[in-house]
């Protein structure tokens, strides 16, 4: 196919889907190549900065000389060695890939989408299939998805900082005539990918798509270094350099206490190796990176889309949310349930003796439907709903077809009103429908507020209608007279229910002590009143509007927010102050925002969550993009998180306390002067089938019960806060005592044989210690099926250390001797020990 000059488009029915893709095809994805795929090279690279790696290899250096000095027929023992490096660089390296495709993947799930024009119907699809030649309708809040051309806008004004450098945003004009001198930013008729809508529509016709556009073309100046790195990622990489170190000054006391004790070099150089081998969680990292994306791909199935793994971090600790009450708390199913003529109507728009008709059609008068009806705003779509139900088609356009409407002032959340402008005749009538509180009344009067309050208090969203007629023709009045001294007409109530989940996350939250709060838009009573329903407007808590609010001091909020659950009348702006105030008193804030003013609230929230159906810029913004707008969503992501969290816990439990022990056994081994009771061969193959690869499958451990209803975590509290810490500890030292134990009993026979013994003490005592970790629950309280995989993991490194002591190949390769029944028995019971300790423990909460 030969590239299309002309674009051949209808403009009335957009491209055809075959043509399309076709062109798709041929120009490829609308989206700019970023990152060069990271070649093996780069991740070897990479994993060569670690210490971990760099021990082992001077390990692997080492063994080899000495193995060449001392039994040059025998080289199992840097061979060994060497496969662990190679163990761990394919592990790290295929656990960052893994990482780096489901992170791809979310974020094309997280993928813009545009509104575009194809074979006639307008259809939201993903930006990046956007080909040149599509027609594309953009709205406030959208990003402009590609270099284009504008067809017609109304009031269009984009913000294109990003090329230009200009802050103040620029207005477009669809009949620009561009000239020859025009630089591309001069040329209104022309927008760019990546602009911001800031006010007013559009209809534009893509000319340029991916790496041709202007953004394509300078993307290479543009940083692409999203960090990706989890705190937590950050602190195990440094937990595994301290614990480096500590290897290597360990491995030089090892070789210290060896000479002393009468060992040869090459052996008091061996033991070293072997604690240095010992002490490293080489596997710690990839642990906490893959239960981080596991994490994210569970809260992907559930609905929410998390834009970073340190979110699933952050998102655990959570200990407020803040949440939109319209369409995530409630249904945004409205139904107008209440019609309340209260005054007259305006001789010249009452058509029946209906004055509930009148009314409604009053309120229809000042509303406003997009041409593509689903998707108009749920309280425009309420009332066209009853008008429905009330008036007949041609009832309907016989009213109309007096009127000639000529100017609309939009809803917006901030003036919470809207105006429509009406020719009947000579006259002009402007008709405002909106908060009652935001109708400036000619005829203001108690019993309106009365009904108003009434109607409020039954959690119903009350809509005012009043209007103004003119005389003079429009043209010379403010828009600002438009909506001033106003003839009140009367009440419609809106019903827009509670999502039957909302009452029971809300009580899940508060078991899980994370205080849940409302903000809206809407009335003070309507609000409370919904809030009262679902849980979280309780005894003791408060209410409070935006205009309040405005008169608290900053410090004073800080010290006062805790009592208010329900925001009610804000505006965008008044979220910030929100989140600020609550992250003064260390909360870790949750908000909810679907907006362009959002933008900065989710931006300085700890987790900022934007509505699936929110707008592009809100999700830019955003840490977390909610699908299905749902409450309950949130807090079944903070569950997920505290799993996540919790695990990593579990997992360092797990594993810390079998590096420990191996290394406070070899050391105390060599001082009581027995000699190195393990091989750094045998100790690699603990740690990787007892300690590592079991370990793993923590990381999928099923959610506790008990996990929503402890406290949040706090801000700065270490992964080994809570007891973790001692625990580790503790459970070092009695794994401890059980080997030397096992070394005594052995030694009672050989040398030999308490140096098997030790090995499966080792080995068996850590893979059975696994299911402690599990939960703070008794195993017997357990499903023992519940996290199959461990199950799976832990038989089959039990089965591998019984192997290699048993069959005789092996034997003589690692170096075991046959140990006799007896020695069976002691090892099985010795390494039972530290899980009857440990249950012994859960059952009393003694010591
Ligand atoms: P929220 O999204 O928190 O419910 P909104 O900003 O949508 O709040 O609405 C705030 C108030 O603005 C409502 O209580 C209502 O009185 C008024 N309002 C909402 N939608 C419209 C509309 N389409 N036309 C006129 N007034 C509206
Ligand atoms: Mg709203």
């Amino acid at each position: 196919m030969k590239k299309i000059e002309n674009l051949q488009t209808d403009v009335q029915k957009g491209l055809i889907q075959q043509e399309a893709q076709e062109r798709l095809r041929y120009y490829g994805l609308n989206s700019i190549d970023t990152q060069a795929n990271k070649s093996i090279f780069t991740y070897v690279k990479e994993a060569m900065k670690d210490i971990t790696i760099l021990i082992l290899l001077v390990a692997t250096g080492l063994s080899t000389y000495i193995a060449y000095q001392t039994h040059p027929d025998d080289f199992t023992e840097p061979v060994v060695i060497f496969s662990i490096v190679l163990l761990n660089l394919y592990l790290s390296i295929r656990q960052q890939k893994s990482a780096e495709k489901s992170m791809e993947q979310l974020k094309k799930m997280s993928t813009p989408t545009s509104s575009v024009l194809r074979e006639g119907v307008v259809k939201e699809i993903n930006s990046s299939e956007i080909v040149p030649g599509d027609i594309v309708q953009l709205t406030l809040g959208d990003r402009v998805p590609a270099d284009a051309k504008v067809i017609s806008c109304v009031n269009f004004f984009v913000d294109e900082s990003f090329l230009t450098g200009e802050s103040e945003p620029n207005e477009k004009d669809a009949s620009y005539q561009a000239s020859e001198t025009d630089g591309l930013s001069d040329r209104k008729d022309l927008v760019f990918s990546g602009a911001l809508v800031v006010t007013g529509k559009a209809t534009i016709l893509v000319e340029k798509t991916g790496n041709e556009t202007e953004i394509g073309k300078i993307s290479h100046l543009i940083s692409n270094e999203i960090t990706n790195v989890a705190p937590l990622q950050i602190k195990m990489q440094k937990l595994g350099k301290i614990l480096g170190i500590v290897a290597i000054i360990a491995g030089f006391l090892a070789i210290g206490i060896g000479i002393t004790k009468g060992l040869s070099v090459e052996t008091s150089i061996m033991t070293a190796i072997s604690m240095a081998v010992a002490a490293i969680p080489e596997v710690l990292p990839v642990v906490v990176t893959i239960s981080l994306a596991v994490g994210m791909g569970n809260m992907a199935v559930k609905k929410t889309i998390v834009r970073t793994p340190s979110t699933v971090e952050t998102v655990g600790g959570v200990s407020v949310i803040c949440s939109d009450k319209t369409g995530t708390i409630t249904e945004n199913k409205m139904t107008v349930k209440k019609i309340a003529p209260l005054a007259e109507m305006p001789a010249l728009l009452s058509f029946t003796e209906d004055q509930e008709k009148n009314l409604l059609f009053l309120f229809y008068l000042a509303s406003s439907f997009s041409e593509n009806e689903g998707g108009s705003n749920p309280t425009e779509s309420a009332i066209k709903k009853a008008i429905d139900t009330r008036f007949s088609e041609k009832e309907l356009q016989e009213h109309l077809s007096h009127l000639k409407k000529i100017k609309e002032l939009p809803f917006d959340s901030k003036r919470k009103r809207m105006t429509d402008v009406y020719q009947i005749g000579k006259e002009y009538v402007s008709v405002t429908k909106g908060a009652f509180d935001r109708l400036q009344l000619a005829n203001p009067n108690e019993h309106y507020l009365t009904i108003h309050d009434q109607l409020a208090n039954q959690a119903y969203r009350v809509l005012g209608v009043a209007y103004k007629v003119f005389q003079q023709p429009i043209e010379d009045i403010s828009e600002e007279d438009l909506e001033e001294g106003l003839t009140f007409s009367g009440f419609v109530g809106i019903i827009d229910p509670a999502k039957k989940e909302v009452a029971k996350a809300v009580e899940v939250a508060k078991q899980a002590g994370i205080k849940t709060i409302m903000i809206t838009g809407d009335h003070l009573l309507t609000a409370s009143r919904i809030a009262k329903e679902v849980g979280i407007l309780e005894e003791g808590n408060e209410a409070i509007t935006g205009a309040e609010l405005k008169k608290i001091s900053d410090r004073d909020l800080v010290k006062r927010i805790d009592r208010y659950r329900v925001f009610a009348r804000t505006s965008p702006e008044d979220k910030i102050r929100i989140v600020k105030a609550f992250q003064e008193n260390d909360e870790i804030v949750a908000m909810t925002g679907d907006g362009v003013n959002d933008a900065p609230a989710l931006k300085a929230a700890d987790v900022g969550i934007a509505m699936g159906s929110g707008t592009e810029v809100a999700k830019e913004a955003s840490d977390m993009i909610l699908v299905d707008d749902h409450f309950a969503t949130i807090v079944q992501a903070v569950e997920e998180g505290r799993r996540v969290y919790q695990n990593i816990r579990k997992s360092l439990y797990a594993m810390l306390g079998c590096n420990i022990s191996a290394l406070t056994v070899v050391l105390l081994s060599l001082i009581f002067g027995w000699g190195a009771p393990v091989t750094a061969i045998q100790l690699l193959i603990i740690k990787v089938v007892a300690d590592g690869i079991p370990g793993f499958s923590l990381s999928v451990e099923p959610s506790e019960e008990k996990n929503m209803e402890k406290q949040p975590i706090h801000k700065n509290e270490s992964i080994f806060s809570q007891g973790l810490a001692v625990k580790i500890l503790e459970i070092s030292v009695v794994f401890t005592i059980v080997t030397l134990l096992a070394i005594v009993i052995g030694r009672t026979q050989s040398v030999a044989i308490a140096e098997t013994m030790t090995f499966i003490v080792l080995g068996l005592s850590t893979i059975i210690h696994m299911y402690n970790c599990r939960s703070e629950q008794s195993i017997l309280r357990l499903k023992f099926l519940g996290n199959p995989l461990l199950v799976l993991t832990t038989m089959i490194g039990a089965l591998i250390i019984v192997l290699l002591v048993t069959i005789p190949v092996t034997q003589h390769i690692f170096g075991f001797v046959t140990i006799g029944l007896t020695n069976w028995l002691w090892v099985l019971g010795l390494s039972l020990i530290p899980v009857i300790y440990i249950e012994i423990k859960k059952w009393t909460h003694l010591f």
